[in-house]
């Protein structure tokens, strides 16, 4: 979860000056989606709050996928529910918007448990934020919300409506490049929140990733909830797809890395494998998601490939780029998983070999077919489970960080570290890397040597220039 005022200057009306403060749930595309509300919110005069108390506006950007997910939403509205009351008893006015998954899932509910909210709108909307907004201003304020609610699917894509992103998103930026999915997992919510899978046009992803280079990004992390499902016209007629993107990408002076997330395996098509092989801006770094290691246990999820089709796909990877490290998704005790599909997840992770991963308990998510799926497996089996699984990671993660030690990694410098003198940074496999190195270095990539491993990240000394490995 992050909290950021809107990271844009005073809008120019300096009579309009107002404060937003925007909390993000979730992922990386909800990062970049608040950072897109606020540049859609600056021309309407509004500059960032350092804090909820200090802001005219709050928008909740909510996520979906974790469990509990609406219950965390209603009990952060609860709190703002007092600030707002003040407020009017003071004559003021405070707008609340709650935008995201969980908007888009559950608005009506929104409105009838948290009548204090005045926006509530889904993913696909921000762009129609000024118009919402106006409507909430026009309406009189108070303590009481102004039931605006905007979960439509608009005919017109939400991109065509956002500026350009005004405020710098640092070292290391993200830019989504596709929207949606078409694949209908039946324990995700995501094709129901975000709707059908969408591609942004290259030449508008290719002009703002240079804004992002020019604006001091080294590296991009291109995001899409089915990022390698990716496809749209490109200028030369043609039909892009990821690695075709990627190419055009690489190609931009000034930038170092690129990554991106996340994929889905049946969609790792020859032309993104190769990228791999073939581009050395592209990390060698890959968050594939597997969710089970079990043929019956996919097949009831609709993952649309078996074990083997994704030992297959793995093996093009390494074959294309031998030091690939990877990440994937886990999901244990998903409704009817025996002991013999779990097994089988875990042979999976034996065999495959991760460099981290993320794994969870399979929790409920209302309107989802694997909702109502018999044999949901026991809250106690489902926790033995999840620990031998993570334990198994754990183990995977630590070795793969062990075997970093002794090498010189190129790391690029993000951010000041946590201690004195010291700046943290990415090594090639998305390790965390800390070193003791000079605030001028911010944004280089530079040699490290690796003198220690933890579970999660690692530390090393600045190392010769000369000892430096390609990006
Ligand atoms: S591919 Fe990913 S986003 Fe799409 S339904 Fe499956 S889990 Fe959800």
């Amino acid at each position: 979860m992050t909290e950021l005022g809107a990271t844009t200057e005073p809008g120019r009306d300096a009579g309009l000056a107002k404060k937003l403060f925007i909390k993000t749930f979730g992922c990386q595309m909800n990062v970049y989606d608040s950072a897109r509300m606020a540049d859609v919110l600056a021309p309407l005069g509004y500059a960032p709050a350092a804090g909820p108390e200090a802001a005219d506006m709050i928008i909740l950007n909510t996520c979906h996928i974790r469990d509990k997910a609406a219950e965390k939403v209603f009990s952060e509205l609860g709190r703002l529910k007092p600030m707002k009351l003040a407020r009017a008893r003071a004559g003021g006015d405070l707008i609340i918007a709650v935008a995201g998954c969980v908007a888009q899932a559950e608005g009506a509910e929104i409105q009838r448990r948290a009548p204090h909210v005045d926006i509530v709108m889904g993913p696909q909307t921000y762009h129609r934020l000024p118009e919402l907004v106006a409507r909430a201003t026009r309406a009189a304020g108070g303590a009481g919300g102004r039931g605006i609610l905007d979960t439509e699917f608009p005919a017109e894509p939400k991109f065509d409506g956002l500026p350009e992103a005004a405020a710098p998103q640092g070292i290391s930026a993200f830019l989504t490049v596709q929207e949606g999915c078409d694949k209908f997992c039946t324990f995700c919510v995501v094709p129901y929140t975000r709707g059908a899978e969408y591609s942004r046009p290259p030449a508008d992803l290719v002009a703002e990733a240079g804004r992002l280079v020019a604006q001091g990004a080294r590296e991009i992390t291109l995001l899409g909830q089915n990022v390698n499902a990716y496809r749209a016209a490109g200028p030369d007629g043609r039909s892009w797809g990821l690695g075709r993107l990627i190419r055009a990408l690489a190609d931009l002076p000034g930038l170092a890395r690129l990554r991106y997330t996340t994929s889905h395996p049946a969609d790792m098509d020859d032309d993104l494998v190769a990228a791999h092989a073939e581009v050395p801006l592209l990390m060698p770094f890959l968050h594939l998601p597997v969710q089970s290691g079990a043929d019956r246990v996919l097949a009831a999820m609709n993952r649309r490939h078996r074990a083997a089709d994704y030992r297959r796909v793995v093996d093009r990877l390494r074959r294309a780029r031998p030091d690939i490290a990877l990440s994937s998704d886990f999901i244990v005790g998903f409704p009817g998983e025996d002991e013999a599909d779990f097994a089988a997840t875990l042979a999976l992770i034996e065999a495959v070999g991760y460099a981290q991963a993320y794994s969870f308990k399979y929790s409920i998510r209302p309107g989802t077919p694997a909702a109502t799926l018999p044999d949901q497996v026991p809250a106690a089996v489902k926790a033995a489970r999840l620990e031998r699984l993570q334990a198994l990671l754990r183990d995977q993660q630590a070795a793969f960080n062990r075997a970093a030690v002794g090498r010189t990694l190129p790391v690029l410098l993000e951010r000041a570290g946590r201690h004195d003198g010291q700046l943290a940074g990415r090594s090639p496999y998305a390790q965390a890397v800390d070193v003791a190195a000079p605030e001028g270095l911010l944004g280089s990539v530079v040699p490290v040597a690796i003198l220690a491993a933890r579970p999660n990240s690692l530390a090393g000394r600045l190392a010769a220039a000369d000892r430096q490995v390609p990006a």
